[in-house]
């Protein structure tokens, strides 16, 4: 079936020769002359089929031009757009070689495994550097969002920000300095901000996150490359129109930078896990000095972080730092600076009477299921355009986007 189908597709296409006159613009302004006709065998979902087109050639440029490849979405590519979409949804899935073993079983298609990972990561690397494009533009103010008319307007946005490593090769990250034993970086810290609304609260007040209003978007850029992609978002997501906006983060200081510059107005909150991560670890610096009331010390703090109350919580530590030794004392205070610095970001007992989410697991999660289901399984290593591409295509793919990749000029020319 699938042969008859190649054999018929093959004829289809040989219909239009790609000749459009004697001269076409090369693209760069330039007349590129005719030349002769060309063939060429791509891969489809049928099978392979070959085309013969038209070859025009810019002398100007020294390149050759062939209109029916654009048209046809092949320049550049041996697969089929068609192929290309299901090469993409099986390696966003599964490691290539799982990739090749899917497409084969499910579909009768025998591609390699460079083929998937070059097709896929091409495909990936472009949605992702047309998003950095769209995104600038965006805040630029040149392209204005059309947010869809959803009913009700939902009443909360969130920015849930957070880094996650993922397994680099020797050469992605050579010469960078690492936290491990060799001094020597072996991953690279991908960005990620999920995007989420919130309209209502359950029986006891606490929040509910809308059905499937998650999205995301994650890269390798710095903090200053990566600010347009997450404002972008906000912007695509409401961030205008909705009232109530929220940040949530851990305490790192980059995403508090990043809040600040960008969403000045919204309400910044700390991960209430994270807190309470550090004030066990404050607890567990004072264990010798707290002796037998440790336990209830520690208590009596989660109850002031639970409540919001950090003078209470900082103050009252602060009153033991003259019984410490220097060092202790020393390690005391930093301990206490995260509090300090966070505090108006740790009001948990006033977000909670808000009906806010004060924990940043969603973020958290994406982390997880995004990034590290697909690209930290054990014995990968990446590069940083092929981690990219396939980045690009899982965010996208979360965010429900995925059908934009493939609807976009980039691969589907119309006819002049
Ligand atoms: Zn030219």
């Amino acid at each position: 079936m699938t042969q008859i189908g190649a054999s018929l597709l093959e004829q289809l296409l040989g219909a239009d020769g790609g000749y459009r006159g004697p001269r076409v613009d090369c693209g760069d302004g330039h007349s590129a002359r005719f030349v002769g006709y060309r063939t060429k065998t791509i891969t489809t979902v049928l099978g392979a089929v070959t085309v013969r087109r038209g070859y025009y050639h810019c002398a100007d440029c020294g390149h050759g031009v062939l209109p029916r490849d654009d048209e046809l979405g092949v320049a550049d590519a041996s697969l089929s757009p068609g192929l290309r979409k299901i090469t993409a949804v099986a390696a966003a899935a599964a490691p290539f070689a799982a990739a090749s073993t899917l497409l084969a079983e499910l579909a009768g298609i025998r591609l390699g495994t460079k083929r998937i990972e070059r097709s896929a990561e091409t495909d990936g690397a472009a949605a992702a550097d047309r998003q950095t494009r769209e995104s600038a533009a965006i805040c630029r103010g040149e392209v204005t969002v059309l947010t869809p008319a959803e009913q009700p307007v939902p009443d909360k946005l969130y920015i849930a920000i957070d880094g996650t490593g993922v397994p680099m090769t020797a050469a992605a990250v050579a010469g960078r300095a690492g936290k491990g034993p060799d001094g020597r970086a072996h991953t690279r810290e991908v960005k990620l901000a999920a995007v989420f609304t919130q309209t209502a609260v359950d029986d006891e007040g606490r929040p509910i996150r809308d059905p499937d209003s998650t999205s995301y978007v994650a890269s390798f850029a710095t903090v200053g490359d990566f600010a347009p992609l997450a404002a972008a978002e906000a912007t695509r997501r409401g961030a205008e129109q909705i009232r109530q906006l929220v940040v949530l983060g851990d305490g790192a200081a980059w995403i508090w930078n990043l809040a600040t510059a960008r969403w000045p107005h919204a309400t910044p909150i700390v991960d209430l896990y994270h807190a309470r991560e550090h004030l066990h670890a404050l607890a567990d610096l004072l264990t010798d000095p707290l002796g037998p009331d440790h336990d209830q010390w520690l208590q009596a703090r989660l109850a002031d972080l639970d409540t919001g109350d950090i003078e209470h919580l900082v103050t009252t530590t602060e009153t033991l730092l003259p019984t410490l030794d220097p060092t202790l004392a020393a390690s005391t205070a930093k301990a206490l600076g995260y509090f300090t610095t966070n505090a108006h970001r740790m009001r948990y007992g006033y977000f909670r009477d808000l009906g806010l989410f004060v924990g940043s697991g969603v973020v958290e999660a994406g982390c997880k299921t995004v990034i590290g289901a697909r690209l930290k399984q054990s014995g990968m290593h990446w590069n940083i355009p092929g981690a990219t591409g396939i980045i690009a295509l899982r965010s996208l793919q979360a965010s429900n986007r995925f059908d934009t990749i493939w609807t976009h000029p980039h691969n589907q020319t119309n006819i002049a």
